[in-house]
């Protein structure tokens, strides 16, 4: 079926006429905290997904990845983004691309919602989480620790 031609009004609150606000995943699926998901455009003539994800202050996604890639905007607030093993202060516009197999959340640490744009292929892999061991060493970089746990960096 051809697409057809829309606009959805800005709510000025972070939400779209007709968008529903619904959980970022399945509840008990992987370790996330306090964030919505909002699917923008999903026609199946993009072949991708364009997502809204916020949190709120001191929300996190999930750490996770997989090998399909995203290409992220910050729309709203500030907050940190582990990638790979950096972990990188975010803000409002800042454009992020994450490349496939690599380690990557979004924390609104900075007392205020952190949202962005999330563009991702249709039919994609899922995600996977980080083993015991992963997580070991992820840890054993004292800025990814305390990241992890929500703390300033050291
Ligand atoms: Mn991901």
């Amino acid at each position: 079926m051809a697409l057809r031609n829309l606009i959805r009004k800005f709510s000025g609150a972070f939400g779209w006429a007709e968008v529903e606000r619904m959980p970022y995943k399945e509840e008990g699926s992987a370790p996330f905290k306090a964030i919505s998901r909002q699917v923008l455009f999903a026609d199946p003539v993009f072949k991708c997904e364009l997502r809204y994800f916020e949190m709120e202050p001191g929300g996190y996604s999930t750490l996770e990845r997989h090998e399909h890639a995203h290409a992220v905007m910050i729309l709203r607030g500030r907050g940190l983004c582990l990638l790979d093993t950096e972990v990188r202060p975010v803000a409002s516009h800042d454009l992020v691309t994450i490349a496939p197999m690599t380690w990557h959340q979004f924390r609104a640490s900075e007392g205020e919602p952190l949202g962005f744009l999330c563009m991702v292929n249709a039919e994609r892999d899922r995600p996977l989480l980080p083993s015991e061991h992963e997580l070991k060493r992820l840890r054993a970089m004292p800025e990814i620790a305390a990241f992890l746990e929500g703390r300033s960096a050291p």
